[in-house]
């Protein structure tokens, strides 16, 4: 494809202008919505990604918290399996040995308590109490795997509802305690209150739509904050959903996902935390994240919807103005170019014309012949009818020419006075001939003027430029003007051609 030149593009414009203004201003209008549309899905990404950044932080805040708190819970556990190990605890009074076996800072009442249970899972001490509270754990899921599998290490098992103490949700911990030879001694068990967790969630702010969620990696919800007190969800299996099953596959990260609890749209951030089978999910709401995100591109989308409908209005007048001013250019023009009084082309396109076709003939080397048209004894017509009347018979004469004259690119023009020219193109002598006969024969033929008895009549000189002779413009028109003469000098009303 080739672009058009610098003067192919002028002719263009100057050709179809409204159609340039109307393609520039659209163009404008298409790069406009482009532009801005770009700008607002940018700054929308980069909402997105703020957004995920924030909750990462809340994400790693809190698992490293829950990390250090399961830390502390793991070595008070084999803290206390290493006393209940010492043969020496036996001698030791009651209430001392409570303050062996259980590390006060971590069994504090708002994390929850630590139970040793015997091998038939009755419990023998008790965090809370130095009398311990009787229950028996033989039937508990932990308590059968700790008996069944010596190498189990720290156990965290499925959220619970407490059965001693304020009956809260709880989350267990639990480690065996084996004897010299391997053999089962009991449970080192205990159990951290989801209500800790809630606390800490509870101190970050992250808007009232979007959630904090504490899971196991089975799909049990452990924590959900802000929680919905209607709807006790702690302990639900959320293990078929598959955004769940999409946190499970990897170890963090970020993804937007429509919630299957609420059927909303929510950007998903989460994180396993450490080694345990715990994950932290942060789920923000997008309707809160994007709010002031729609408010912006509500704005901007209207401003730029009017800026553009503000260019195609403007367009649309432009085009208007455009228009009617090239329809009075071309009246000016077809006026400037035309005589008053016959309506024939005036002396100022005869000399645009002239020069146009010799110019035309010259380089194509085709022939170009004029005739030279003169109404004969006019001033005597004048003198009989008075000018009105002399008007009026230019004006028949004027309309006899051109309507002999066929081709589109042959002209009829007045010369000057009582004078016509007549320029055809691409015309040897013999058809000039031809046609200067035709418009003769046409003027006499016209009906006696008033109470003349004899008909106008006009004679005609050719002047005829043959390819190849040395000539000008100028002297073909003096030949034409020459044959004119010559035909007054024979008698008038006749044709004559340059010799
Ligand atoms: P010839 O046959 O030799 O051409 O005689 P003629 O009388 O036509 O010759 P001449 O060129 O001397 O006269 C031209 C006359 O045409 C002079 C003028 O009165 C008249 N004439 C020129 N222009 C106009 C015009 O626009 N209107 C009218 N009514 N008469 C005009
Ligand atoms: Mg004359
Ligand atoms: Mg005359």
């Amino acid at each position: 494809m080739t672009l058009p030149t610098r003067s192919q593009r002028s002719a263009l414009y100057k050709s179809h202008p409204e159609l340039i203004l109307n393609l520039g201003s659209c163009l404008a209008v298409l790069a406009i919505v482009a532009i801005v549309t770009f700008l607002l899905m940018r700054e929308r990404s980069s909402v997105e990604q703020a957004a995920a950044r924030s909750a990462s932080n809340i994400v790693q805040l809190i698992e490293s918290d829950i990390v250090r708190n399961v830390e502390l819970y793991d070595l008070s556990l084999q803290g206390l399996i290493w006393a209940v190990q010492r043969p020496e605890l036996l001698a030791v009074p009651a209430e001392l040995r409570q303050q062996i076996l259980f590390n006060q800072a971590v069994t504090a009442p708002v994390r929850g308590d630590i139970l040793w249970l015997d091998a038939k899972g009755n419990v023998v001490a008790d965090s809370t109490s130095a009398i311990p509270r009787q229950a028996n754990f033989a039937d508990s899921k932990d308590f059968l795997q700790h008996r069944n599998n010596p190498n189990l290490g720290l156990l965290i098992g499925q959220p619970f509802k407490a059965r001693l103490g304020d009956l809260d949700w709880c989350i267990s911990f639990s480690r065996r305690i084996s004897g010299p030879n391997g053999e089962f001694l009991g449970v080192a068990a205990g159990a951290l209150r989801l209500s800790y967790f809630s606390t800490l969630f509870q101190r970050l702010d992250i808007g009232s739509d979007s959630s904090i969620n504490l899971m196991n990696t089975d799909g049990a919800l452990l924590v959900r904050q802000p929680g919905t007190p209607d709807e006790p969800r702690i302990g639900q299996n959320y293990s078929d959903r598959p955004n769940f099953q999409r946190m499970r596959a990897d170890v963090s990260g970020t993804f937007a996902g429509i919630s299957t609890r609420t059927g909303k749209e929510r950007l998903f951030t989460f994180a396993r935390v450490g080694d345990l089978p715990l994950i932290v999910i942060v789920a923000h709401s997008a309707d809160e994240v994007f709010e002031s995100w729609r408010r912006t591109a509500l704005l901007v989308s209207v401003a730029t919807g009017v800026l553009c409908i503000g260019i195609l209005w403007l367009t649309l007048l432009l085009g208007r103005e455009l228009r009617r001013r090239q329809s009075a250019e071309q009246g000016l023009a077809a006026l400037a170019a035309t005589d008053s009084l016959t309506g024939l082309a005036n002396r100022r396109r005869l000399d645009q014309v002239l020069r146009q076709e010799w110019a035309r003939s010259q380089r194509n080397a085709r022939p170009l012949a004029v005739l030279m048209v003169d109404v004969d004894h006019f001033k005597a017509f004048n003198d009989r009818h008075g000018h009105p009347g002399g008007d009026a018979a230019l004006r028949q004469v004027a309309t006899t020419i051109a309507s002999s004259i066929r081709r589109p690119a042959d002209l009829a023009a007045r010369y000057g006075g009582e004078e016509f020219l007549v320029v055809l193109p691409e015309t040897e002598l013999a058809g000039a001939r031809l046609l200067a006969e035709r418009i003769r024969a046409a003027v006499e033929a016209l009906p006696p003027f008033g109470d003349d008895t004899a008909p106008v009549t006009v004679s005609i000189g050719i002047g005829c430029h043959t390819p190849g002779t040395q000539q000008d413009l100028q002297t073909l028109l003096g030949a034409a003007d020459e044959a004119l003469y010559r035909a007054k000098g024979n008698g008038r009303n006749r044709v004559e051609a340059a010799a």
